[in-house]
């Protein structure tokens, strides 16, 4: 097991800094570790068009489970002849995926590397204000993050003219209140400016429209905490990073395995590694006796891959091509003592709560899916319930409904059912096995 890395600036952008014993690291110790060199660099002596254009070339991809560009999302928002509003910075820290904890690692123990990502973004996108919207559960991120706000802001790192350079920026923590669907950027939104968590319907785009009617850019935890490296030591540092198996995805990204494995956690990898090496080499394995039967890449919402896919590359494209997504790449590991009906039902029933209700497909389908699926694990299924599911996953497949909650939702399903049929099949009641004692028909 790999649990005791050598870590350098160059290998381990994102975790070097980490303290031995954990505690958060406060800003003299973050700055006397080269922090804030990155946001010093953009400040004075790069204009918000050249970051843009070393964001793209360095091909970051957004970290919350999406994976689009960062550097072109960064580029809609108005240039400064298409605007005269005031633009906002968002930080999506509102981590509810089912089995996904990286961003909650990065805040509590890493805060200063958020706060100097925003700082560069919001000066890149040239955004006054930015809002971190935490998850209302993280109770010691929260903790964290509002100490490290107040030492920015009396180091000069936040406020009025920064370092000098004449850029204003004052970032403020907004606690949610546990709802999943806050995650989709403009439910954050909505629940932001104190209205309903529903998605809005796009476009138009957060860019054009966000926040107050104003331009918003979005982006995740892990996503901010990519870019002082960037800024620090280049793109072409930044490309090499790559596991042995050419991945066309670059940086590292911070991956997990959790379930019945022997060492349960989250390290900072290169992409390409594969599924089989974060599992065997980084988790230990399965506890002893027992044997994997599925695994999920990246979170709840993604589909189950089984262990014919171990050699897959852990890269957004790879994991894509067999028939999954990777998510948060915080995977999740299914022994054989799990029945994946019992294990299904519980996942849509989370996804059915979850659901904020606005369109029909998923607001219904979601609900009747668990339904199907608790009578399939009692075994009281009825024939035909099988193929009423498969119907389900295509009326709430992608483009069906507002927001991508129900694509997301029935991808552990879909892929239960094409491998493990058997296991559903098995639900099924039998209702005519009682014609057998039927030896005769008497005479009226
Ligand atoms: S897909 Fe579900 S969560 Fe998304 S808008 Fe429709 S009802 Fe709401």
């Amino acid at each position: 097991m790999r649990n005791i890395i050598n870590k350098s600036p160059e290998t381990h952008p994102l975790t070097w800094r980490v303290r031995n014993d954990h505690n958060p690291v406060w800003i003299n110790e973050y700055k006397s570790k080269n922090g804030y060199f990155g946001a010093s660099k953009a400040l004075h002596y790069m204009e918000p068009k050249e970051i843009i254009n070393l964001i793209k070339d360095s091909c970051l991809k957004g970290r919350g489970g999406a994976g689009f560009s960062t550097g072109i999302k960064w580029s809609m928002m108005p240039k400064d002849n298409e605007s005269r509003h005031i633009h906002y910075l968002l930080c999506n820290a509102d981590e509810m995926e089912p089995g996904t904890y990286k961003d909650r690692f990065l805040m509590e123990q890493l805060p200063h590397l958020l706060i100097e990502g925003m700082l560069i973004a919001a000066f890149t996108i040239k955004a006054s204000r930015g809002y971190i919207f935490l998850r209302g559960e993280y109770i010691n991120a929260a903790e964290t993050l509002r100490r490290a706000i107040k030492e920015a802001n009396t180091a000069g790192l936040l406020g009025k003219n920064i370092l000098g350079s004449g850029f204003n920026l004052d970032i403020f923590l907004h606690t949610g209140a546990g709802r999943y669907i806050c995650g989709e950027e403009t439910a954050l939104i909505n629940s932001l400016e104190g209205r309903r968590a529903t998605p809005r319907s796009k476009p138009p785009f957060p860019a054009s429209i966000g926040v107050w009617g104003k331009p918003t850019c979005v982006n995740n935890v892990e996503t901010l905490c990519n870019v002082p490296a960037i800024l620090e030591y280049g793109v072409k540092w930044y490309k090499s990073i790559k596991a042995k198996n050419a991945s066309k995805d670059t940086g590292t990204k911070l991956m997990g395995f959790s379930g019945r494995v022997k060492n349960p956690g989250l390290w900072e990898l290169p992409f390409g590694i594969t599924a089989r090496e974060l599992l065997e080499d980084y988790a230990g394995g399965l506890v002893d006796g027992l044997k994997l039967k599925a695994w999920l890449p990246g979170g709840a919402s993604t589909g189950f891959l089984t262990e014919n896919h171990l050699d897959v590359p852990m890269d957004f494209e790879n994991i894509s091509q067999a028939g999954s997504r990777l998510g948060t790449a915080l995977a999740i590991a299914v022994d054989n003592t799990i029945n994946m009906v019992a294990l299904t039902r519980n996942l849509e029933e989370f996804f059915s709560r979850e659901s904020c209700g606005w369109c029909t497909p998923c607001r219904d389908g979601l609900p009747w899916s668990v339904k199907l699926l608790s009578a399939l694990d009692n075994r009281k299924g009825q024939p035909g319930d099988i193929e009423i599911l498969e119907q389900l996953c295509s009326c709430l497949g992608p483009g069906k409904t507002f927001c991508a909650h129900a694509p997301g939702a029935i991808e552990p399903l879909q892929s239960a059912i094409k491998y493990f049929r058997v296991e559903f099949e098995a639900g099924i009641a039998d209702y005519f096995s009682n014609t057998s004692k039927i030896t005769c028909i008497h005479n009226n």
